[in-house]
């Protein structure tokens, strides 16, 4: 199916999730997650209209970069190894994967400019997911106070792989309930206004639980 198709598909869905939760749905933006599919593919998916696409490898981002360039808005959505920072700071718009001091003192000293950074939180508690706990969030923004270069403009999660609604969505709402405790410390250097939550499987529960950017891989731009 064409980008343009599903995108159709995922907007009417993110509308009617946005309609239960009495939201805007023009307060969530959609991140197209191109790493598993061809540049050929992420130029059609600005072409459909998209306007922000996630990477979350330092070489599927530079590869796609050199075609599409500033005609998109670049997330970079992945684990982010502190020697990888130096090929993608100036082509980045937001890094999702914040989740250790070494790696702000990194993109603080290779970056020229503020950088939009959401902290990664693994609010399911879940062994295998990276990112740091519910509990260290506000310690941890605290400690970032120094580094003139980074923005805390929000807070990332990854939901467990279940089906299980209802996991799903304490995953997401303990994800809010962090921004909050943020927002109250009233940090000039970490507004924390995003919440950057939902997949493919579970955007609409995200959408639900307050989320204002969702990562949309293989429902929106996957080649079935
Ligand atoms: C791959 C990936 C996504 C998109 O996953 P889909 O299930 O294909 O929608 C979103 N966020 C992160 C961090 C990812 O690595």
């Amino acid at each position: 199916m064409k980008v343009i198709e599903k995108l159709a598909i995922i907007q009417e869905r993110i509308n009617a999730a946005a309609e239960r939760a009495g939201r805007q749905a023009d307060e969530i933006k959609i991140i197209a997650v191109t790493k598993y599919v061809s540049t050929a593919r992420a130029v059609e998916a600005v072409e459909a209209g998209i306007t922000d696409l996630g990477e979350n490898r330092d070489e599927g981002m530079n590869a796609k970069y050199e075609i599409i360039g500033s005609r998109a808005v670049w997330h970079f959505i992945g684990t982010m190894q502190t020697r990888k920072v130096k090929s993608v700071i100036d082509k980045v718009d937001y890094i999702h994967s914040l989740d250790r001091e070494s790696l702000a003192k990194e993109i603080d000293r290779r970056a020229n400019r503020k950088v939009n950074c959401f902290i990664q939180v693994n609010a399911s508690g879940e062994e295998s997911k990276h990112g740091i706990t519910p509990e260290e969030v506000v310690p941890f923004i605290k400690s970032l106070a120094s580094y003139e270069n980074i923005h805390i403009c929000g807070l990332m999660t990854m939901a467990p792989f279940t089906e299980d609604k209802e996991i799903l969505r304490s995953c997401f709402r303990r994800l809010a309930e962090c921004k909050k405790s943020v927002q109250a410390l009233h940090l000039a250097y970490a507004p924390c206004t995003e919440l950057s939550m939902g997949m493919s499987n579970d955007f609409e529960i995200a959408i639900e639980e307050g989320a204002t950017m969702v990562r949309i891989g293989t429902a929106l731009v996957g080649e079935e």
